[in-house]
């Protein structure tokens, strides 16, 4: 799934109005998990490497793949969320539930690219047979998953959230996620 998509549906199930002080760390974790991705993506980028050879080598390359498993590590979130309840943390606890449910937003949309999501304990990846993005595996069944599920944590924030500047990012990211959806799966031309 991609990160806006993570960040809406998550502060749409973790975020409640009378909580506003638990809005950034929801977002910080619907974050965290792609925050190598990023730093791996600048890098590349800066290098001058190519985007085919980004994406189609050196995304996997073990050292990357080592990286990226850290992030998303269903074990780890899990522990932090249980460590940061008992310690009464309710921002950290806010942001390792966020991470968690990132994870499993994940999970079913991840074919090629799957995540080591039980990394420390076994380097399983579940494969699963539909993407997010990829046509070769249901990409665009994934992509109007991901697409619906926006619009619904949407209407659900749009209703929470009355400030000017929430509705209007609200109302730019389905914007964007309609743009992409049109332009990647219904023009058959492209
Ligand atoms: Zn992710």
């Amino acid at each position: 799934m991609n990160t806006p998509g993570h960040s809406l549906l998550n502060l749409a199930i973790l975020g409640r109005a009378p909580r506003p002080e638990l809005t950034w760390p929801i977002l910080i974790g619907s974050w965290l998990p792609d925050a190598a991705l990023f730093v791996f993506y600048a890098w590349a980028r800066w290098s001058n490497i190519p985007e085919a050879q980004i994406w189609d080598e050196m995304y996997y390359e073990p050292f990357w793949q080592d990286i990226f498993a850290i992030g998303n590590s269903i074990p780890l979130a899990l522990f932090g969320l249980v460590l940061f309840m008992v310690l009464k943390r309710p921002r950290l606890t806010a942001v390792c539930a966020s991470m968690l449910l990132h994870h499993l937003e994940d999970l079913p949309l991840h074919h090629d690219d799957a995540h080591r999501h039980f990394w420390p304990l076994t380097d399983y990846r579940f494969i699963s047979p539909v993407s997010y993005w990829d046509s070769d595996h249901f990409g665009r069944y994934g992509a109007l998953a991901e697409l619906s599920l926006v619009a619904l944590a949407s209407i659900v924030l749009w209703r929470r959230l009355r400030s000017r500047w929430s509705r209007g990012l609200i109302l730019l990211f389905n914007g964007l996620y309609l743009v992409v959806y049109f332009v990647g799966y219904l023009q058959p031309s492209l």
